[in-house]
């Protein structure tokens, strides 16, 4: 009974109205059928065919793995190729070539490249100083410093030598000092860390026209300036904290402040426009102990200390308080005086 019961209505249905509907859907299947074939079979048909071929294609292509769904994209012609390309993963890019793979060889570890900076800390590093002039800078350097400043004389320019070594008590005094008007956080954006001044290594000084006020930005319209970037890298050294690179060296541009790293190392880095931080991470690997040596700043011969606050970059480097409020006006929110 229920089979005939079934059977009655189904046939019920087939003889219905329904009948026809089904009859003119098989219809309109096999006729969408026919026009798919023909626009596989004609590459370049008709304009109205494009979207939904290329539709097909990529619907395809996403059961495909990557080669497969590019032979299926190339059998259907140009234009679903290339809708297939747009959403299908191609090959493996391209590698780029090294754009530093002429680097100096050299040991990154060793005394010309140590980095100290907001973010790395050199502790109570103390190098063996000289007097030179009315500052005092790392033995080493003397020789290289002395015929700069000379040469840069001797081409008709006034020199004044206005900061160089600065010892780790000094940078812990200015600190603390600044502490006591100032909470702990504060007083970092005016005032360097001890360990973070660049100035505790006896390879910087900031060196200034002889009659020059003020350090800031418009030093560099000085002949005296101007003379000595393009000379720098010969007596090996480097502008320390160009202008745009703040972001990487948490220092605002300061034209007054060169640094040694030795005339190979210095060359390649003026001819190349790097800074410091990225010059000593073109070596990561080679940093002894560098764990988290691929972020920039962290990549040094001595992170001894991390203070753990990086994203901080508000570290002063006030060469004294004098020195600082008259730079005071170019301190930027997040980029301070050296
Ligand atoms: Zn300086």
């Amino acid at each position: 009974m229920a089979t005939q019961k079934r059977r009655k209505k189904k046939k019920k249905n087939l003889t219905g109205g329904e009948l026809l509907a089904f009859k003119v859907l098989m219809t309109v299947c096999a006729a969408l059928l026919c026009v798919t074939t023909v626009r596989n079979l004609t590459a370049g048909g008709a304009k109205s065919a494009v979207g939904n071929v290329s539709e097909e294609t990529v619907l395809s292509g996403r059961d495909m793995t990557g080669g497969d769904a590019q032979a299926a994209g190339q059998e259907t012609g140009d234009v679903s190729t290339a809708a297939a390309m747009t959403t299908v993963p191609t090959a493996t890019p391209t590698p780029t070539p090294d754009p530093y793979a002429d680097k100096p060889d050299i040991d990154i570890n060793s005394w010309e490249y140590i980095l100290a900076n907001p973010w790395n800390s050199i502790e109570d590093y103390y190098p063996d100083v000289v007097q030179i002039e009315d500052i005092e800078v790392d033995y080493r350097i003397y020789d290289a410093m002395e015929s700069f400043v000379s040469d840069c004389r001797a081409a008709g320019n006034t020199v004044y030598l206005s900061s160089g070594y600065r010892s780790y008590d000094l940078q812990k005094y200015l600190f603390e000092k600044k502490c006591e008007e100032y909470d702990e956080e504060t007083a970092a954006t005016i005032v360097a860390r001890p360990g973070t001044s660049e100035h505790q290594t006896g390879l910087a000084a900031d060196i200034t026209e002889e009659y020059y006020e003020y350090k800031n930005a418009s030093l560099e319209d000085t002949a005296m300036y101007q003379w000595m970037e393009a000379h720098c890298q010969d007596y090996g050294f480097i502008v320390r904290f160009p202008n745009g690179k703040e972001d990487i060296t948490g220092i605002i541009y300061e034209p007054w402040h060169f640094r040694y790293v030795g005339v190979e190392a210095a060359t390649y880095i003026m001819e190349h426009n790097l800074t410091l931080e990225e010059f000593v991470a073109l070596y990561k690997d080679d940093v002894a102990g560098a764990a988290d040596a691929d972020d920039a700043g962290d990549a040094a011969g001595s992170d001894t200390d991390d203070d753990g606050e990086t994203d901080n970059a508000d570290y002063g480097d006030a060469a004294d308080e004098s020195d600082f409020a008259n730079d005071a006006d170019a301190v930027q929110d997040s980029v301070v005086e050296s």
